[in-house]
C-alpha cells in the first residue's frame, strides 16, 4: 500500500475528512488517510458519537464546526424537553404556545413561553408580519430549577468505542503513515468497520481506568487528548480522553519489538479556528518504557467507571458555570458598594434572586454533606424529609417542593446579607466571589438553614412550619 492511498481499502485518497469529529469542536482537516467512499461510509458512525457527546458539548458550550452557536444540552422538564446552555440556564428552543383560545370580543389570547426578551420580540415579528395587531396583556416571570438529573446522558455501546477506534487511527495515520497501512493492523480496521464485531473479544477499545499508563495533564480545560503511542512492548496504543475527564485505552495492533515513540496531541473543543485548537507534542524517549494495554478488568459492562468519569465532569461543568455566574455578578454587586446598608442588603438580594441555581446548588450541598457527616444513627431520620423536599419536583411550577421554595429564599437572605456586610468594606475580588459560591456560601446557607430547621422541629417536629425568611 503506497502511503497515499486509502488506510482502509487502498483507493486513492483525496477525501477532506475532519481528523478528529467536527461535532466535537475538531477543526482540522486531512487529506491523504481516507477514500471518499470509506469517508462516507463512516459517517453512521461519526454521527453516533456526536449524538452522544451533544450532552456534554451542550453544556460546555462547545460551537460546532460549521454554525456560530453551541447547540443547547437538552433536559426533560415536566415531561417536555427543554435547552439548557453552558451557563446552567435553561433556553427554550423557541417561543413556545402553550394555550390559545377566542375571547368574547373577537379576538385570541395566546399565552406563550418565552426564555428572554429577544425570543418575545421574534415571536411579536413574526405574528405582525403576517398583517395582526399584536397587545401584550400581562407578563409573568416564573423561575426554573433544573439540575443535571433533569439532563439525560446516553454514551457508550459499541458503536461508539468503534468511532473512538477510528479517530485514534486517524492520528496513527497522521503520524505514521506506513504504520497505519501495514497488515498487522488489518483486524482492528476490520473491528472499526464492524466487520469483527462479535469476534472482537476482547474488544481492542475499552474504557481505561486512569491510572492505566500515565498521560500528561490536558493543556485545555475541558480539551480532548489523543496520546498516540509505540511502546517497547510492542504494542502499537493510544489513550483517548475525552473533555479532560472520559478516558480510553485503544490497542490497535503488536509489532516486532520496534523503537518506542509517544505523541500526543491536545485538542481544545473551545477554539474557534486553527491554529489554537490543536497542540502536538511529542513525548521524550523513555517516557512509555513498559507500557501495555491491560486488557479491561470487568468487561464492558462494568460501568462504574464511566458513572464516575461523567459524574466527575459534570462537576467540572457546574465548576466553570459558577465561575461564569460569578462574572456576572461581581460588577452588579460592586456598584452597591456606595449605598446605604439596608438599600444595599435588597439589592443584593434581589441580584441573588436573578441566580436561583447558585443558591439551590449551596442549599443541597449543605445538607447533602450534614447528612453525610451524622453518625449518630438516631438523628440521621432526622434529616431524610430536608434531603427529601430539596430533590426535583416535577409537579411544582418551578421545579422545587414549597418546603425547598421556602429554603432557597431564606438562603438567599443569609447569603444576601454576608455579601452585602462585605460589600460595606469595598468591592469584592472575582476570587472572593468564588468563595462565596462555594465553600463559604454553603457554610453561611448550612447554618441558616439549620437554625431555621432546629426551630421547626422545636415547635412541632415537623418539617412545614418553614417560613419565608
Ligand atoms: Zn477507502
Amino acid at each position: 500500500m503506497n502511503i497515499n492511498d486509502c488506510i482502509f481499502c487502498g483507493a486513492p485518497t483525496g477525501s477532506r475528512e475532519h481528523t478528529f469529529p467536527a461535532a466535537l469542536g475538531g477543526r482540522r482537516v486531512n487529506k491523504g488517510i481516507l477514500c471518499g467512499d470509506c469517508n462516507n461510509g463512516f459517517s453512521a458512525l461519526d454521527a453516533e458519537l456526536s449524538e452522544q457527546m451533544r450532552q456534554f458539548n451542550g453544556l460546555i458550550g462547545v460551537r460546532p464546526d460549521r454554525g456560530d452557536r453551541p447547540h443547547l444540552a437538552v433536559a426533560d422538564f415536566e415531561g417536555e424537553s427543554i435547552g439548557v446552555d453552558h451557563t446552567g440556564r435553561p433556553m427554550l428552543h423557541a417561543a413556545r404556545v402553550v394555550g390559545e383560545e377566542p375571547t368574547a370580543d373577537g379576538h385570541t389570547l395566546m399565552r406563550v413561553m418565552v426564555s428572554d426578551e429577544r425570543q418575545a420580540q421574534q415571536f411579536i415579528g413574526k405574528l405582525r408580519s403576517t398583517g395582526q395587531t399584536v397587545t401584550i396583556e400581562r407578563r409573568e416571570h416564573r423561575s426554573v430549577h433544573l439540575d443535571t438529573g433533569h439532563i439525560h446522558m446516553q454514551f457508550g455501546g459499541e458503536v461508539a468505542l468503534r468511532e473512538i477506534g477510528r479517530v485514534a487511527l486517524n492520528f496513527v495515520a497522521h503520524e505514521w503513515p506506513e504504520l497505519a497501512r501495514k497488515r498487522e493492523l488489518d483486524a482492528f480496521k476490520n473491528y472499526v468497520k464492524g466487520l469483527e464485531a462479535s469476534a472482537a473479544s476482547p474488544s481492542p477499545v475499552w474504557w481505561s481506568p486512569t491510572d492505566a499508563f500515565p498521560i500528561p495533564v490536558p493543556k485545555f480545560h475541558f480539551g480532548h487528548q489523543i496520546l498516540v503511542a509505540v511502546a517497547k512492548s510492542g504494542q502499537l496504543l493510544a489513550r483517548v480522553r475525552l473533555f479532560g475527564t472520559l478516558d480510553f485505552t485503544v490497542h490497535f495492533a503488536d509489532f516486532p519489538v520496534r523503537d518506542e515513540s509517544a505523541v500526543m496531541f491536545d485538542i481544545d473543543p473551545e477554539a474557534d479556528h486553527p491554529p489554537d485548537d490543536l497542540v502536538r507534542s511529542t513525548l521524550g524517549i523513555g517516557v512509555a518504557p513498559n507500557w501495555v494495554a491491560r486488557p479491561m478488568v470487568g468487561g464492558l459492562s462494568d460501568l462504574d467507571h464511566l458513572k464516575s468519569a461523567i459524574a466527575q465532569l459534570l462537576n467540572k461543568v457546574s465548576a466553570r458555570q459558577n465561575m461564569l455566574v460569578c462574572e456576572a455578578l461581581a460588577p452588579r454587586l460592586n456598584a452597591t458598594c456606595l449605598l446605604g446598608d439596608s438599600e444595599r442588603f435588597h439589592e443584593v438580594a434581589s441580584i441573588l434572586a436573578d441566580y436561583p441555581g447558585v443558591v439551590l446548588f449551596l442549599v443541597r450541598h449543605a445538607v447533602r454533606t450534614a447528612a453525610q457527616s451524622i453518625t449518630e444513627v438516631e438523628l440521621q431520620p432526622l434529616f431524610e424529609p430536608l434531603v427529601q423536599c430539596l430533590l426535583p419536583d416535577p409537579t411544582a411550577a418551578n421545579g422545587l417542593s414549597e418546603p425547598a421554595d421556602a429554603l432557597v429564599s431564606l438562603a438567599t437572605q443569609a447569603l444576601a446579607l454576608s455579601i452585602a456586610t462585605e460589600l460595606s468594606q469595598g468591592a469584592i475580588s472575582l476570587a472572593r466571589l468564588g468563595e462565596f459560591v462555594n465553600g463559604l456560601g454553603a457554610s453561611i446557607v448550612a447554618k441558616a438553614v439549620f437554625d431555621q430547621w432546629l426551630r421547626a422541629l422545636g415547635s412541632n417536629g415537623e418539617l412545614e412550619p418553614f417560613g419565608r425568611g
